[in-house]
């Protein structure tokens, strides 16, 4: 069977984060308190669907239409200034 080149080996192309819109179905999402936040890019670097921005090492808010709730950036803050709270809450 023929494979297409991009998906060859299990690998999915570069640049498919944008066609994963999760805003409707997440049931958490992250409340961040920018007062607290220290820059240190963590967050950044671990969200799985690279939907924290940062511009010349300045963290910028969360892109909610792309965050999945998964908690990942709460955990590895070191000054804890991300909280998870229930989408609903939100809506
Ligand atoms: S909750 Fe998960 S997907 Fe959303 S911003 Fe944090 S690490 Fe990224
Ligand atoms: S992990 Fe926490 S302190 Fe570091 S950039 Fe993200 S929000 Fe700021």
């Amino acid at each position: 069977m023929k494979q297409e080149p991009d998906m060859e080996g299990g690998k999915v192309k570069a640049g498919t984060t944008a066609e994963a819109k999760t805003g409707s179905w997440k049931i958490q999402r992250p409340i961040w308190d920018k007062k607290k936040c220290i820059n240190c890019m963590f967050c950044v670097i671990y969200c799985p669907e690279n939907c924290i921005p940062s511009k010349t090492g300045i963290r910028d808010e969360t892109n909610l239409d792309y965050c999945k709730g998964c908690g990942i950036c709460a955990k590895v803050c070191p000054v804890k200034c991300i909280a998870m709270d229930a989408e609903v809450k939100h809506i």
